[in-house]
């Protein structure tokens, strides 16, 4: 006897999971099914992500539903169109040899009268996300009036998007003879109260540990000048060498460039958010699982449905607009009885908004500064040290090893660490020994965003190699910008201009003081006639950086950003230093 059929389940239901290669039911299936087979009861159902809740909930609603009525005999309640998509297909899976069982879904975003309309067909059970459902039956396009049962499902994550209000009117439209499953991966308080409010006396299954979610998350907030945002994303995370995250921002277009810029500066970064196709998403997905994407980048709805278990931080690049959203967010981390740290980038500006979410999640935050470059330096050389004592010897290395000892000759243990620490500890000193105190200009609160242009006068042209287009790669990489960062890149014989935004005319002066290559100082200025240096920029300044150097991973190579695939199309699979080398080079084979 098969394990499902021993639940209970009938042939249809049990050739259809035959069908889908199920074998054995997990753990929350295994005890909801008997239940919702043989009694007809209330009931909470709490287990993590990934348990199996659909078939939980669904294989027993179609063994119950009555194909010969028409009549709308289940209502499924979940936060998304997304999530509610895949519940329908997954129902209609389940029912295939099951005749006629019409499943229809109801969800924003999409025609409100072609969805009335199949459920004018016939529909025994609709899922339905909480807004659209709400418009439905207001405008009396849908019947719930005599339904048997409502899921509520994921009904925490509806709870977190504010669906509170919308669900207890729709629940007003049932009868109240039908039975609630109530299905949730957490028991915040908010879904207590649901279950003590509108069930009766539910039967109630917890698998694994129970969450309240909040418990195991401490929350952080760090202010920062605006401007100063993405510098100080970057700096949390060379403070977290083994970070795993997902950074939150408010736009699709933000996702896209936080992620982009990311990648540029080397991190192990990809993007999540509407625009993707699912074919996409289920790719940035697959990587972020594997771990092959450290920071995954994503807007609020394209995050709804992660599942991941480990993740160490989630970080609010910007709050979001709802203030509610929060909860969800901090939510992804802390997960399965593992601790999780929920951090806030914020601006001044936005202080009143955090007393706000304190009172909602009634857990304090701390306020914390962003590191500065010399804290991240002891974080990365003790990591550094840690990776070392754990590494496994590559003996791959052993017919070289005669050679480097015969390089290496005469020098203590204590002098050979002291030199292998100082190349990775001068990398990141370089980098960061300029590096502003964010956490004073936060209190500064300047609000200079300039617009505009700086026009730059630097002293290398074509008879130092260059053309307009390796002189504009030589100046990405040495600043570290992006794409289009540099731009009007125009080459003299021995001389060169070239522009950048206002805002990167620090980090471009800052930079090329007494830079060197080919043993010879490469000097940049602004030129005085075509910039718009209203502030009179000129001369030396304390400049800040918008690179990044490269840390040492566990993977034995420089850059936790160990080659995402667009740095190795590009070639730039080393450090800074490489950077710099590698065109000179290029260079060097031009000439
Ligand atoms: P949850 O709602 O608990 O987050 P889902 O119902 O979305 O989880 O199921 C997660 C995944 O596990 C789905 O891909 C589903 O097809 C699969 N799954 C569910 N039950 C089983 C089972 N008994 N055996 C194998 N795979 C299963
Ligand atoms: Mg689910």
């Amino acid at each position: 006897m098969n394990a499902f059929q021993k639940l209970g389940l009938d042939t249809d239901v049990l050739q259809a999971i035959n069908d889908m290669g199920f074998e054995t039911p997990s753990e929350v299936q295994e005890k909801s099914i008997p239940i919702l087979l043989e009694q007809e009861t209330d009931l909470v159902a709490l287990a993590q992500t990934g348990t199996g809740k659909t078939a939980a909930f669904g294989f027993p609603l179609i063994q119950k539903i009555d194909p010969d009525s028409k009549k709308t005999q289940a209502l499924i309640l979940s936060p998304t169109r997304e999530l509610c998509l895949q519940i329908t297909n997954e129902l209609k899976n389940y029912s295939k040899y099951k005749r006629s069982v019409n499943v229809v879904a109801v969800y924003g975003g999409a025609s409100i009268t072609e969805q009335a309309r199949s459920i004018q067909r016939g529909a025994q059970i609709i899922v339905a996300t909480p807004g659209r459902m709400q418009d439905m039956i207001r405008r009396n396009l849908a019947n719930i009036s005599s339904i048997d049962y409502c899921v509520l499902d994921e009904a925490d994550e509806m709870l977190n998007m504010g669906f509170y209000e919308d669900i207890k009117s729709i629940l007003s439209h049932t009868p109240k003879e039908k039975k609630t499953w109530l299905f949730s991966a957490t028991m915040p308080k908010e879904v207590a109260k649901i279950a003590s409010k509108f069930m009766n006396n539910p039967v109630e299954i917890t698998v694994g540990s129970k969450n309240t979610g909040a418990e195991n998350v401490s929350h952080e907030y760090y202010l920062v000048n605006h401007r100063n945002r993405y510098e100080a994303l970057k700096r949390l995370s060379d403070a977290n060498p083994d970070i795993f995250s997902v950074i939150f921002c408010r736009t699709k277009r933000d996702t896209q460039k936080v992620a982009e810029k990311l990648i540029e500066d080397g991190y192990n970064a990809a993007a999540l958010h509407g625009d993707l196709s699912q074919n996409q998403r289920d790719l940035v997905m697959k990587s972020f699982r594997t771990r092959q994407i450290q920071m995954l980048v994503a807007t609020d709805v394209a995050a709804r449905g992660i599942d991941v278990d480990d993740i160490t931080h989630v970080i609010n690049y910007q709050l979001p607009d709802e203030i509610e959203t929060y909860t969800h967010r901090s939510g992804r981390t802390g997960r399965a009885g593992k601790n999780g740290v929920s951090m806030v980038i914020i601006s001044k500006s936005e202080v009143r908004k955090i007393r706000t979410i304190e009172k909602i999640i009634q857990q304090k935050f701390e306020e914390k500064e962003i590191p500065d470059g010399m804290e991240i330096c002891k974080i990365q050389l003790f990591h550094l040290a840690n990776d070392i004592r754990k590494t496994e010897i590559n003996h791959d290395i052993d017919p070289y090893l005669p050679a480097i000892n015969e390089v290496l000759e005469g020098f203590s243990k204590e002098e050979l660490i002291k030199k292998f620490f100082s190349v990775e500890f001068t990398r990141f000193n370089n980098y960061y020994k300029k590096a502003p105190d964010l956490s004073s200009e936060a209190a500064g609160g300047r609000p200079e965003v300039s617009e505009g242009n700086t026009r730059y006068f630097i002293n290398v042209g074509s008879k130092d190699g260059f053309d307009w287009q390796s002189l504009k790669d030589f100046l990405k990489e040495t600043l570290n910008l992006g794409r289009d960062d540099v731009f009007k890149v125009d080459v003299k014989g021995s001389f060169s201009f070239f522009n950048t935004d206002e805002t990167h005319s620090e980090l471009v002066l800052a930079t090329f003081t007494e830079f060197q290559h080919q043993g010879r100082f490469v000097n940049v200025e602004i030129t005085k006639d075509q910039s718009s240096d209203k502030k009179g920029k000129r001369g030396k300044r304390k400049g800040r950086r918008d690179g990044s150097p490269k840390s040492y991973n566990d993977k034995g190579n420089f850059g936790k950003r160990k080659g995402s695939e667009k740095r190795e199309k590009k070639g730039r699979k080393g450090s800074r230093n490489k950077n710099i080398e590698n065109s000179i080079k290029r260079r060097r084979a031009k000439a």
